[in-house]
């Protein structure tokens, strides 16, 4: 379960499986700081703010002035692997990435979709995927571990996998469409009182981590809705497109 730290005012979210392991840093960043507006994004964003948060909340995890991966987000299932800090000096397409490198920051933004972090036990690769419908759809976890399995020669079997805060089945209605793109009946509910059925998808992409060889007891499931939680969370659906961001990060230590 997700546990709560403030550091230098800023509220950041950790989970304690990842935290266990040596050599790596994380964190889920939460909308609290000394005001209840603690944005991180959007990402291309030019506004000081934004960019000062991003310094602030890098320092509250333990990242001071590591590179931080702009995946510009797509919805897509692209997953980069990332040989070189350089990678993450220009935004790049994409909504994962995946580096053994040290002192690299791999982030996602969010605002309802699922932020997804994935690290080895033996700390020797780290990744991070951004999985809104679109993405889920195109399995795009599933597809960051055969990467790392195919690439890095890490078993699946070794690897921690921690679905951060999203919009969750409480609130997330879809449509039809949406149903019939993410071809998962346990992932789809339906209830007498929702006009629409709705979305588990954090159990979508739990399944699919569970198809690419991740034991179960190694992956962690929040069970923090950014739609219920205005308190601590963005969410595009509640708020709109204007809305803040999120950021969940992971890496290595150098
Ligand atoms: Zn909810």
């Amino acid at each position: 379960m997700l546990q709560a730290n403030r550091v230098s005012q800023i509220t950041v979210l950790s989970e304690p499986v990842l935290s266990a392991i040596p050599g790596i840093v994380h964190g889920f960043s939460t909308r609290r700081a000394e005001h209840n507006a603690f944005t991180l994004g959007p990402l291309g964003s030019e506004n000081p703010a934004v960019q000062i948060n991003r310094a602030r909340f890098q320092a509250a995890v333990g990242m001071i002035g590591w590179p931080l991966l702009k995946l510009k987000q797509l919805h897509s299932n692209i997953v980069l692997d990332l040989r070189d800090t350089l990678a993450a000096s220009q935004p790049v397409d994409g909504d994962g990435g995946i580096t053994s490198l040290g002192g690299l920051a791999l982030g996602i933004q969010t605002a309802d979709c699922v932020p997804i972090l994935i690290a080895d036990q033996k700390a020797r690769v780290v990744a991070a995927v951004h999985a809104g419908w679109r993405g889920t759809a195109g399995r795009i976890v599933e597809k960051a571990i055969k990467q790392i399995v195919g690439v890095y020669g890490v078993q699946a079997e070794d690897l921690i996998a921690v679905i951060g805060p999203h919009n969750a089945v409480c609130c997330y209605e879809v449509g039809e469409e949406v149903v019939t793109a993410i071809d998962d009946p346990e992932a789809i509910v339906r209830k007498p009182e929702w006009a629409k059925p709705h979305l588990n998808q954090a159990l979508a992409n739990k399944n699919q981590l569970l198809k690419a060889g991740v034991p179960e007891s190694q992956i962690v499931l929040s069970n923090l809705c950014t739609q219920c939680r205005e308190d601590l969370f963005y969410s595009y659906r509640r708020d709109g497109a204007r809305t803040g961001r999120l950021l969940s990060v992971i890496g290595i230590r150098p």
